[in-house]
C-alpha cells in the first residue's frame, strides 16, 4: 500500500462523514492549529456511506496527515486500518486515523475525551460510581473509558434492554442498572440523544433523559448533548445545586487527543481556544 503514498504525511487533516457540513470539527481543529502556530490545514469531506475505503486510499495517496472519522464511517474504518488502539479494538469503532511509519492506525478518542473533560472540570472518575443513561455509540465509548480510568461501578440504563446488556458487557465494572441507580451514583451521564435540539425553556417531560427529581445536589451531572449547550435536564440539575458538565467538554477533549496523536506527545494544545471556537460555531 505504501507505494501509493507519494507525499509525506502531514500539513493536512480532515474529517470524513455524511452529512458533515455542520460538523464543529473544522472550527475546533483550526483553532487548535492556529493557537499552537502549527502549519496544518483542516477540511471536511462529505464521503457517502460505504465509501470510507476510497477515503483511506486518498489518505495514503495524498499523504493526508490525519483523519477524524464520524458517522456513518466509524465501524467501516475499523475494518480498513492496519491496526487499532485498545479502545478502538474493544469498541470496534474508529474516530481517528493516524500514521505510524507506513501503517494507518485507528483510534477511538471519544471515551478518553469524556474522562479528560471531567478531569478538566475537577472531577476524578477513579473510584466513582457512575450511572450512564443510554447505550448507543457515545455511551459505549464512555463505559469503556470509565472502566479504564478506574470507575468500579458503572450502571447502564437504556430504553432498549438488549442494547443496555450489550453495552454493559464491555467492562466487568459495568452492569445493567435500575432507575434508583441514578440516585446512588456519584456521576450521572446522559448519553442518549434525548434533549437534543430542544430549547430548555420549551422542554416537556419526554425531552428529559430521566426525572430530575432522582438527582442530588452532591452529584456531578453530565449531558453529552451540546445543542443546546444547556439542556433542560442540565438546567434542572444546576438548579438543584449539582455540579454540571456540558457536552462540549467531551467534543473538545476528544479533538485535543486527536491533535496529540497527529502532532506527537509534545504538542501544545489550547483546549480553551478550541472551546471558544466551538461555541462560536454553535
Ligand atoms: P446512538 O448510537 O444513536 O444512540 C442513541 C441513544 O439514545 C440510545 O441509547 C437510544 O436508546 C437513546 N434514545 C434515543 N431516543 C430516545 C428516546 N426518545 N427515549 C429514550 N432513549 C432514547 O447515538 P450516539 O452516537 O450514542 O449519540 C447519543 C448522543 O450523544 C447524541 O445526542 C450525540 O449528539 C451525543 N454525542 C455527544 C458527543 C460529545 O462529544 N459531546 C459525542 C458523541 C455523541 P435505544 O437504544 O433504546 O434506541
Amino acid at each position: 500500500m505504501d507505494a501509493e503514498r507519494t507525499l509525506p504525511a502531514g500539513k493536512l487533516a480532515a474529517v470524513i462523514g455524511s452529512p458533515v457540513a455542520h460538523s464543529l470539527s473544522p472550527a475546533i481543529h483550526r483553532a487548535a492549529f492556529a493557537a499552537a502556530g502549527v502549519d496544518w490545514s483542516y477540511v471536511a469531506f462529505d464521503v457517502e456511506a460505504g465509501r470510507a475505503d476510497e477515503a483511506l486510499h486518498a489518505m495514503r495517496l495524498l499523504g493526508i496527515g490525519g483523519l477524524s472519522v464520524t458517522m456513518p464511517h466509524k465501524t467501516q474504518v475499523a475494518e480498513l486500518v492496519d491496526r487499532l488502539d485498545p479502545a478502538a479494538a474493544v469498541l470496534h469503532t474508529v474516530n481517528t486515523v493516524s500514521w505510524d511509519g507506513d501503517e494507518l492506525v485507528g483510534s477511538s478518542t471519544d471515551g478518553a475525551g469524556f474522562v479528560a473533560s471531567l478531569a478538566d472540570a475537577g472531577v476524578d472518575v477513579d473510584g466513582a460510581k457512575v450511572a450512564v443513561i443510554g447505550a448507543g455509540g457515545a455511551a459505549r465509548s464512555i463505559i469503556d473509558a470509565l472502566a479504564r480510568a478506574g470507575s468500579p461501578d458503572i450502571t447502564v440504563l437504556n430504553r432498549s434492554l438488549d442494547r443496555a446488556e450489550r453495552a454493559a458487557a464491555l467492562a466487568p465494572a459495568a452492569s445493567v442498572g435500575i432507575v434508583s441507580d441514578v440516585s446512588r451514583a456519584d456521576i450521572v451521564v446522559n448519553a442518549t440523544s434525548v434533549g437534543m435540539g430542544v430549547d430548555a425553556a420549551d422542554a416537556v417531560v419526554d425531552d428529559l433523559p430521566c426525572d430530575p427529581g432522582l438527582l442530588r445536589a452532591d452529584q456531578v451531572v453530565v449531558d453529552l448533548v451540546y445543542h443546546p449547550l444547556e439542556t433542560a435536564w442540565l438546567r434542572a440539575a444546576a438548579d438543584l445545586g449539582a455540579t454540571v458538565v456540558d457536552g462540549l467538554g467531551m467534543l473538545v477533549h476528544q479533538a485535543a487527543l486527536q491533535q496529540r496523536i497527529w502532532l506527537g506527545p509534545d504538542a501544545v494544545i489550547d483546549t480553551a481556544a478550541m472551546r471558544t471556537a466551538a461555541e462560536s460555531a454553535l
